[in-house]
């Protein structure tokens, strides 16, 4: 497994973690994957103990009275998505669909975060953008720092945030920015 860097003694994540007061010190005992990350502490609002863990394609989440007690209910929830003979479909259980891609299995609730093409609503782009939109755009491009984080964090992520980028740029070249609606 790797684990996350704010948990690594030494970087700069860890020194922010110390810093913030958020650091728990904690070794993982399961047999999670090689490329998997995973993070845990406590819940700000409750304090409740979590564990979670990046497995290819999807995000698992544990709670538990202790970390270990998250990691293991983690573990349980990874263990039943492997043995699973999934059926996907792109509604939650909890009842909301997603048209961006997300599937869910039917029959034991694993996530996947490419699991179909996303819904394309036609002229969708053709809008000017919105204010958390011209921030998001002006950080993209300015905020240096920022953006090596995020493809060291998410390498996997880095060509979908090209892709917004450049959706951005269009649409701010061609519809311009608004400062009156937030998207
Ligand atoms: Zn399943």
């Amino acid at each position: 497994m790797k684990i996350a860097p704010h948990h690594i003694a030494g970087t700069p994540e860890a020194a922010l973690s110390a810093a913030l007061g958020t650091h728990v010190d904690y070794h993982p005992m399961c047999g999670w994957p090689d490329d998997c990350m995973v993070q845990w502490g406590h819940g700000i609002i409750p304090s409740t103990p979590f564990f979670e863990a990046f497995p290819a394609g999807t995000f698992i989440r544990g709670e538990g009275e202790t970390i270990e007690a998250a990691e293991r209910q983690a573990f349980a929830k990874w263990e039943a998505d492997r043995n699973c003979d999934h059926r996907w479909g792109r509604a939650r259980s909890a009842g909301n669909t997603y048209t961006n891609g997300a599937g869910w299995c039917r029959r034991c609730g694993a996530f996947r975060s490419s699991m179909f093409a996303p819904v394309v609503t036609f002229g969708a782009h053709r809008k000017p953008l919105g204010k958390s939109e011209s921030w998001l755009l002006s950080s993209m491009e300015t905020d240096a720092d920022m953006n090596a984080r995020m493809d060291a964090r998410y390498p996997a992520e880095r060509g979908r945030r090209a892709k917004q980028k450049r959706i951005l740029q269009i649409r701010r070249k061609l519809f311009g920015e608004r400062s009156d609606k937030w998207f």
